[in-house]
């Protein structure tokens, strides 16, 4: 497109938004270069800021006329690439979408803009003793419109499910610029099941642009354990034997030694023994007496699967205090290492100990340290390679590194992924899981919603099938035919 056309199209998109709903500026555009997967970077043509449905229709059918790609993006905090822009495409973030619309505690539901941010919404009903489960660590920042296109997960998605299980409708807009109602507000609804289709969608099928969520009333207790162990394997043993027992715990995390030093020397929680090999951090909630008897057995099940020593807490600053440095992990490893690669594959939780064994044996034979860090009782990983971006050709023997640990996953009777997507980062393992029949059956879906491809386009999807097409094959190379 000349600069002509795209003078054009601004002077398009700001009659619909504004001046101040187009962001133009090159240097103003950097900010959207990335999401939180910061190895991958590609500066958008334009930045359009809606604030209604009707907005971002209207855009939608500006980009479809003139063949111009769209991305949608929320908070930008998407560990796969999902909203990294592509060339000369226009980014339709929703940072100005935040209202909550309505709040309806009889029937346990809220209605959203996308852009709301995850915690928010528990906020907002949190004083009536609702909450809104799904609760992915970055909840203080995500928003619920990215938690949709991701399906996220989160530590209490072991007993609450993901956010599918949490969403009864939408409205979206289609690659076609047309808007959709999907589902309702109560479960059960005719037709088939377009909100649990887009739900996962990555933003490839349109953008949502309201949305209809389930909460739930805060259960009378919560307890948590803490438990550390000398080896993976005991550690790994007393997941299955927690579950076994019939305990669905709210949530069940478990950390490696690394981890562990890592978030003791930055957040020196002084819970965490230092030369354990492994902690689990288990959340009990629900009745009172039902807390207080599952916690005798899940310190009992520990106990005779080796943990050395466990901490129990029922107040809120105690539990707070137990949590801390889980909940730090990952920013832990930012300062400990220049930089941090982090992957989210899942595997069998019985298989867990076998799986960290071989990662750590794959950490030694291409020389970067590992820190795990995991949701145990879903067997959902997320090692974090640490490296030193500086180095030459440090970044490709990472990716290669990852991606080792991918197919083990797969291997392994696992899956890709956890609860972060595929995106731009791991499209090109997707052939490990499926077959090209698989995969063009899906793809005929996406048609269905995305008839011109202008939605999302490069992501999920292997375009062409190998790993030799990364994700970042235009990285840093601003092509863009427009920027002021
Ligand atoms: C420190 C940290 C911890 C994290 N912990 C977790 C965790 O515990 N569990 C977990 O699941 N994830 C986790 N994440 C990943 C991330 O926060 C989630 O994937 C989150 O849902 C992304 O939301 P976002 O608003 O930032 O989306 P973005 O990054 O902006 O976008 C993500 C994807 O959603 C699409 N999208 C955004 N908005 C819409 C919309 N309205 N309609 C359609 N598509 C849309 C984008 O195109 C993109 O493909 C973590 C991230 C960080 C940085």
């Amino acid at each position: 497109m000349t600069t002509r056309q795209w003078q054009s199209i601004i002077v398009q998109l700001e009659r619909i938004l504004g001046s101040d709903g187009v962001v133009k500026r090159k240097e103003e555009l950097l900010t959207y270069e990335c999401d939180g997967l910061p190895q991958y970077r590609q500066r958008p043509a334009l930045v359009t800021l809606p604030r209604t449905t009707q907005q971002v229709a209207e855009i939608v059918k500006i980009c479809n006329k003139h063949k111009i790609p769209w991305v949608a993006r929320g908070a930008g905090t998407g560990l796969s690439g999902g909203a990294l822009p592509v060339e000369d495409c226009i980014l339709i973030v929703t940072a100005r979408m935040r209202q909550i619309l309505a709040i309806d505690l009889e029937n346990q539901r809220v209605v959203v803009q996308p852009g709301v941010i995850n915690n928010w919404v528990t906020q907002a009903v949190s004083g009536a003793g609702f909450y809104y489960a799904p609760d992915p660590s970055s909840q203080i920042i995500c928003s619920i419109g990215g938690n949709v296109a991701e399906n996220s997960g989160g530590v209490h998605c072991l007993k609450y499910g993901v956010t599918t299980n949490h969403v009864l409708g939408l409205t979206i807009v289609t690659g076609e610029g047309e808007i959709v109602k999907t589902g309702g507000m109560v479960s059960e609804m005719p037709l088939f099941d377009l909100t649990g289709l887009f739900v996962g969608s990555e933003g490839t099928l349109g953008i949502a642009t309201e949305i209809v969520l389930k909460i739930l009333k805060r259960p009378e207790s919560v307890g948590v354990i803490l438990a550390d162990f000398n080896s993976i394997e005991e550690a790994g043993s007393a997941v299955a034997g927690i579950i076994q027992a019939g305990i669905i715990p709210a949530g069940m995390e478990m950390m490696d030694n690394f981890s562990i030093n890592a978030v003791e020397d930055v957040v020196a929680t002084d819970c965490y023994p230092r030369d354990a090999q492994a902690i689990l951090l288990v959340e009990l909630d629900g009745l009172q007496v039902e807390v207080e008897a599952y916690k005798e057995k899940v310190a009992e099940i520990c106990r005779r699967c080796g943990a050395r020593s466990i901490t129990s807490a029922s107040d809120e600053a105690t539990r707070m205090k137990l949590w801390k440095g889980r909940k730090a992990a990952f920013a832990a490893m930012g300062k400990i290492s220049p930089n941090y690669f982090v992957q989210d594959g899942v595997v069998p939780r019985s298989k867990l100990p076998q799986v960290l064994a071989e990662i750590n044996r794959l950490s030694e034979k291409y020389g970067f340290p590992i820190a795990n860090v995991f949701h145990a009782g879903d067997g959902n990983l997320h090692p974090l390679i640490l490296y030193d971006q500086s180095v030459e050709g440090a970044f490709a023997k990472v990716e290669e590194l990852g991606g080792e640990i991918l197919k083990l996953c797969v291997r392994m009777g696992g899956s890709i992924s956890g609860e972060h997507g595929i995106g731009s980062d791991k499209k090109c393992y997707m052939t490990e899981m499926f077959t090209e029949v698989d995969l063009e059956t899906q793809q005929y879906v996406r048609r269905c919603f995305n008839p011109y491809g202008l939605a999302n386009p490069g992501k999920i999807f292997p375009t062409p099938p190998t790993c030799g097409e990364t994700a970042n094959a235009g990285r840093s190379q601003f092509k863009g035919a427009f920027a002021f």
